[in-house]
This record gives C-alpha cells, sequence and structure tokens, in this order.
C-alpha cells in the first residue's frame, strides 16, 4: 500500500455521468472519466486490508488491493497484467458489472467504497490505448478441436482459455455478431460495442474462429459438432423470457423486454427493420413491467426513442435506500438502486400486479390494469401476496416485459443432444466438472445456473475450460 493515509485524505470521487439533456439524444455510453491523476488518487484509497472482501466478493477474485496499489503508482502495465490475471475481459466488467467487489470493500461499511470498477474500466482502457493488450498467438498446438455454442461472456472466456492453452476453438453464434447479451441485450449507451470488437480482434489474431448466423441444431446439426469435435461446451444463456399469461396478452404493443432491446442494438449497427417489425416507444406512453436491470434498461432505451412518457413497476415491496440490515456488509445489499437511465425521467412504483392488458376499439394497446398488493408472512415464515388496493389503469401504447428468464432454450440444440435438465430448467451439469449427461459436453454461464450476471459467467467460461482441458489431456 503506497498510500497507508490515502483513505483519510482522499475523498471518493465518481466520475458521474453526461448531462442528461445530452445523453438522451444518443446512445453513446453515459459514463464519464476521471482524469489520470484523480483515477491514480482513488486507487490510492484501498486500506490493503489484512482480509480484502473485495477479493472474496468478486466471482472472479481479481486482486483488487494488488492492483489498486499499481495503479496509484502509476504501475498500468503491472496493474493490467495483475487484472488479466484473473479476468479475460476487465473492460467489460468496469464498465457494466453491478461491482459486488465496492459492496464488499471495508470502506463500504461507511457507503464510502474505493471505486474499484471505474478504476478497472481505466486500466483497461489505458493498457489498450499503449498497446499493452496484443494478441499473444499459443506457440504449440494440441491438435485438439473444442466447439463453443454460444458467444456471450461465459462463451468469449471458455474460448480464450481454451485457445491460450492451445487447444483450437471454433465459436458457434446463432445472431449476425458476436458477444451474446453484451452486443444484443445490454444497450450502448452502457457498453459500447466497439468495446467488444476491439476484444474479438485479439482473440482472432489469437487463432479463435468466429461462426456467426449459425445456429447449432438447426443450421448444423448437434450430432456433426458432437462428432467432429473433442470437446462441446454449450453457453448459449438463458433465452427463455418470462411471461406474463395476463388477458389481453396478445394485444399488439406488449412485447418481451429483450425482443424490445435486441432491436435497437441491432438498429445502433446500421441494420434496418420493416416498419411491421419495429418496436417503437415514440410518442407512446411507456410501461415496463419488472424493476429490475433489464426493466432500468428498457428505460433508458424508451427515452431514447422519444416516450411520451415512462413508467417502471414491480410487484415486490420498494427496498430500503442506502442501509438493509437483512443483507449487512459485506454481502450483497437488497437495497434500492437507481440506474442513470431512472436518471432520465421516469416513475417508479411498487406492490403493483398486472391484472390485464386493455386495447382501443381499433384492437391497439391502450392501458394496463394494475392493482395494489401486500406481502404478507404466514407461519412458515413464507410470504404471500395479497391484493388490497382498488384496480387502477395505466395508460400505455407500449408494454415491455423485463420480468427475468426462465431457462435455456430447449427446443433445437438441447433436446437434439438429450441433456438432462435440472428442476429449474437449466442444464444439469456436475458442479465441479461442468459435464452435462452427455459425454464430452460440458455447460457453463446463463445455460447452466440460470440468469445471473457477466462477471459470474466469466468466472464460469474460465473454470470450464479448465475442467475441459483437463478431460482432453488426463
Ligand atoms: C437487458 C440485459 C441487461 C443486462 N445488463 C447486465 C449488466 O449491466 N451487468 C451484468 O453483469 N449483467 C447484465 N445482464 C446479464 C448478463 O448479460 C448475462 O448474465 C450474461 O450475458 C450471460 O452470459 P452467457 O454467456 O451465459 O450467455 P448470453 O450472453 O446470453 O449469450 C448466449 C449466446 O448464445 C447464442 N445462442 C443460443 N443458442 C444458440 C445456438 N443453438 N447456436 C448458436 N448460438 C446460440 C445466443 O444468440 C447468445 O448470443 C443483463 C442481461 C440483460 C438481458
Amino acid at each position: 500500500m503506497g498510500n497507508p493515509k490515502g483513505f483519510l485524505t482522499i475523498n471518493k470521487k465518481e466520475a458521474g455521468y453526461r448531462p442528461v439533456h445530452e445523453r438522451v439524444t444518443d446512445f453513446g455510453e453515459v459514463e464519464q472519466t476521471l482524469n489520470v491523476e484523480d483515477r491514480k488518487l482513488q486507487a490510492s484509497r484501498c486500506m490493503d486490508c489484512g482480509v480484502p472482501f473485495c477479493h472474496w466478493a468478486c466471482p472472479l477474485g481479481n486482486k483488487m488491493p494488488e492492483w489498486q496499489d499499481l495503479l496509484y503508482k502509476g504501475k498500468w502495465k503491472e496493474a493490467s497484467d495483475v487484472l488479466h490475471s484473473t479476468n479475460d475481459f476487465p473492460e467489460f466488467t468496469g464498465r457494466i458489472c453491478p461491482a459486488l467487489c465496492e459492496k464488499g470493500c471495508v470502506l463500504n461499511i461507511d457507503q464510502n467504497s474505493v471505486t474499484i470498477r471505474e478504476n478497472e474500466a481505466a486500466v483497461a482502457e489505458y493498457a489498450f490505448e499503449q498497446g499493452y493488450i496484443v494478441p499473444r498467438v499459443p506457440k504449440t498446438r494440441t491438435g485438439k478441436k473444442i466447439a463453443v455454442i454460444g458467444s456471450g461472456p461465459a462463451g468469449l472466456a471458455v474460448a480464450n482459455q481454451l485457445n491460450q492453452r492451445g487447444h483450437s476453438v471454433t465459436l458457434f453464434e446463432k445472431d449476425n455478431a458476436i458477444g451474446g447479451l453484451l452486443r444484443f441485450g445490454i444497450p450502448d449507451f452502457k457498453l459500447n460495442k466497439s468495446v467488444i470488437d476491439r476484444r474479438l480482434a485479439i482473440m482472432e489474431a489469437e487463432g479463435i474462429e468466429f461462426k456467426v448466423s449459425t445456429q447449432v441444431g438447426k443450421d448444423i446439426k448437434g450430432a456433426d459438432i458432437l462428432k467432429n469435435y473433442d470437446a462441446v461446451c454449450i453457453t448459449i444463456g438463458a433465452g427463455e423470457p418470462r411471461d406474463l399469461p395476463a388477458e389481453g396478452r396478445d394485444i399488439p404493443g406488449v412485447y418481451f423486454a429483450l425482443d424490445f432491446l435486441r432491436q435497437q442494438n441491432h438498429l445502433n449497427r446500421g441494420e434496418e427493420v420493416t416498419e411491421i417489425e419495429k418496436i417503437s416507444a415514440k410518442g407512446k406512453n411507456v410501461l415496463v413491467i419488472g424493476g429490475g436491470d433489464t426493466g432500468s434498461d428498457c428505460v433508458g432505451t424508451s427515452i431514447r426513442q422519444g416516450a411520451k412518457s415512462v413508467t417502471q413497476i414491480e410487484i415486490m415491496p420498494k427496498p430500503p435506500e442506502d442501509v438493509n440490515p437483512s443483507t449487512p456488509w459485506p454481502y450483497w445489499p437488497n437495497v434500492l438502486r437507481t440506474s442513470s437511465s431512472h436518471k432520465e425521467g421516469c416513475e417508479r412504483r411498487w406492490n403493483l400486479a398486472t391484472k390485464k392488458f386493455i386495447a382501443d376499439k381499433d384492437g391497439k394497446l391502450k392501458g394496463v390494469e394494475v392493482v395494489e398488493v401486500a406481502w404478507e408472512k404466514d407461519a412458515t415464515g413464507r410470504f404471500n401476496m395479497k391484493e388490497v388496493g382498488k384496480p387502477e389503469i395505466i395508460k400505455a401504447e407500449l408494454v415491455t416485459l423485463a420480468m427475468g428468464f426462465v431457462h435455456p432454450v430447449h427446443t433445437g440444440l438441447l433436446d437434439e443432444l438429450g441433456v438432462k435438465y435440472d428442476g429449474r430448467g437449466n442444464v444439469s451439469t456436475d458442479p465441479k466438472t461442468f459435464q452435462s449427461s452427455v459425454a464430452k459436453v460440458f455447460a457453463a454461464g446463463d445455460a447452466a445456473t440460470g440468469a445471473s450476471l457477466v462477471v459470474r459467467c466469466i468466472s464460469a467460461g474460465r473454470e470450464l475450460a479448465e475442467q475441459v482441458d483437463a478431460f482432453l489431456t488426463k
């Protein structure tokens, strides 16, 4: 620790967001950056705790104290090397990770954590700018061929790790570009897609083969993949969205959140959609059902498309602000989270259940009937929902359903391979070896554990690669 008094003398300083009036007119990243000197000072606030709970809280086990110290001392290359030793893609997590590390930071006992996530993005950006991150082509090849199916963070991490171990990796993606939800779920204003392209260029130069617009199970049979590869890694994500089977669900104007977000991401790439396919919030009252991060991304996207009003509703109660005694430090706190999108102008409401979708005389969506609910604990400690208010109608010409994802898509690849599912419909795997019920087929990421976080998927991809490597070389 270079500056033992940093945490006492330097105030926490976050880079903040671009002004609202400016950022809502484009899809550019909303987060700003600090200058190099301020960034180093922020790193100096790390106390190098004897027990680094930040490291414990990070699914990747990033060595926060080590690289905060290197950053403070201006040793950017070394900081980047330490960061990359545990995280394949710090430029992604530095932008969009909810930063479990910061919640575990001992300074967060006073809600005053080190700005670890921003520091991570700064180190990664500096390393790219200075040319520290260059292709590392494996010196020898093992002759083993691996198919990775699905190119989200889990697939990218497993491909990267196995390629570095000398195996020949082909990454199959059904969409027309690599990245999974990084590319077609998360909006550009959180993660600019040039950041993904920059990393892919390195991975391609290192020898990974990318096959886009190729749905395994449809365009190529799963059986052919099994025949032609020594190991198959399934990282297809949790593509089945949770539906809301209320009356009027089929009325035009009610969409899954991801269909709405994905289309905007395709449009941002310069692709075109027909007027009939277009899902637009322009001039509409938008209702987002689901109070989580996907819902928040729908809020920001609707605002940028020119929505008249945006309301986000959640069936659960409003979480406490700042501190929640039921989830104390160093655990992830279940508290109210307000995103940059929420600050752009949106009404947020809690304890509202959706009763039905209502159409106008032309059959178009005009509103949603909701009712206030309360949650009561029964004798067994379970919370039960009870309607307590009178039904009310929220005016909406566009609704996005952002209530999470249930499991991976079964039809096609998974059913064809005949993998077993767990009780929640995810691909059932051995917790240690990541092996599915089918020989030489492995799975990780959202497809195996359910919808989660980018950082968890990178971590699972790294662990999966280690297991596949052991399987191939045993
Ligand atoms: C809107 C939204 C915003 C999010 N924001 C954040 C955030 O800010 N921070 C965060 O940490 N997490 C966020 N998440 C969660 C995070 O994106 C996911 O947990 C993560 O991307 C899952 O990674 P994965 O590799 O398992 O799968 P995915 O990213 O889902 O990628 C799976 C890929 O497999 C492809 N595929 C599926 N079937 C086939 C097939 N048969 N053949 C070939 N390809 C196939 C899919 O097209 C997809 O590209 C967000 C999720 C959503 C939906």
